[in-house]
């Protein structure tokens, strides 16, 4: 179930949805997702679809892990990467292994106590923690050379802007519902570019922070 040939098979899938850089890919298919999911769920953890980790709350889908560290690191290799919404910290750890370091914020205390113990097993420790709440970003370590949202924001929260290097990406999905889009900002240095990419599906990005 969660042998090599079923991650095989995840990246054969990958590679046939379009996604392309060979790094990513190769990251995807030796972190092992089923260390991120309940043991009862592990069986389905290199199936291409979201999970539940609890407190309504899923792992990303691995195409959409795969597509939006694509999108991130497009223009060139990242030093400091600032994800919002760590989860079961799967996201963070395919970033770890991706950029030089990355620097991680979630709301719910208990998801990023367990995924900080996740990280520490795999050994990836260029990966800071912080608990609360992903709207103020993390500004007393900006500025940051990509920023990932793994939750769906109303609108492009002005801190993450504000905290974007010149040259520096923002991948963030924004809408609610079945009305999402994933953006891609880019700090030209004075203005922002905007791009819309695909539809997408994804929790929302709450306010507050809580245990
Ligand atoms: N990439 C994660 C996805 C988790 S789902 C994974 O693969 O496991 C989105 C996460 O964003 C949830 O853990 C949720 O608690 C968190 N989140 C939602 N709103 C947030 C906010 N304002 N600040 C920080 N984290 C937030």
């Amino acid at each position: 179930m969660t042998s090599q040939r079923t991650r095989e098979r995840l990246i054969q899938r990958l590679c046939e949805e379009g996604l392309s850089d060979a790094r990513v890919l190769e990251v995807i298919r030796r972190t092992p997702r089923h260390l991120f999911v309940d043991e009862a769920l592990a069986h389905r953890a290199y199936e291409d679809t979201a999970l539940p980790i609890g407190h309504n709350q899923t792992i990303s889908q691995p195409f959409m892990v795969a597509r939006m560290s694509e999108l991130l690191l497009a223009s060139g290799p990242l030093d400091k990467v600032l994800e919002i919404g760590t989860g079961s910290g799967y996201q963070t750890a395919v970033l770890a292994q991706l950029v030089e370091r990355v620097f991680s914020v979630e709301r719910i205390q208990s998801l990023q106590e367990r995924a900080k113990e996740r990280l520490l097993e795999l050994d990836l420790r260029n990966v800071v923690f912080r608990w609360g709440d992903g709207w103020d970003g993390w500004s007393a370590l900006a500025p940051y050379n990509g920023i990932i949202v793994t939750a769906a924001a109303s609108e492009v929260p002005q801190a993450l802007l504000d905290q974007l290097a010149p040259g520096g990406r923002l991948v963030i999905p924004v809408g609610a519902g079945d009305e999402q889009q994933l953006l891609l900002i880019v700090n030209e240095g004075g203005h922002f570019s905007r791009q819309i990419l695909d539809s997408v599906r994804f929790v929302p990005l709450l306010s507050g922070s809580v245990f």
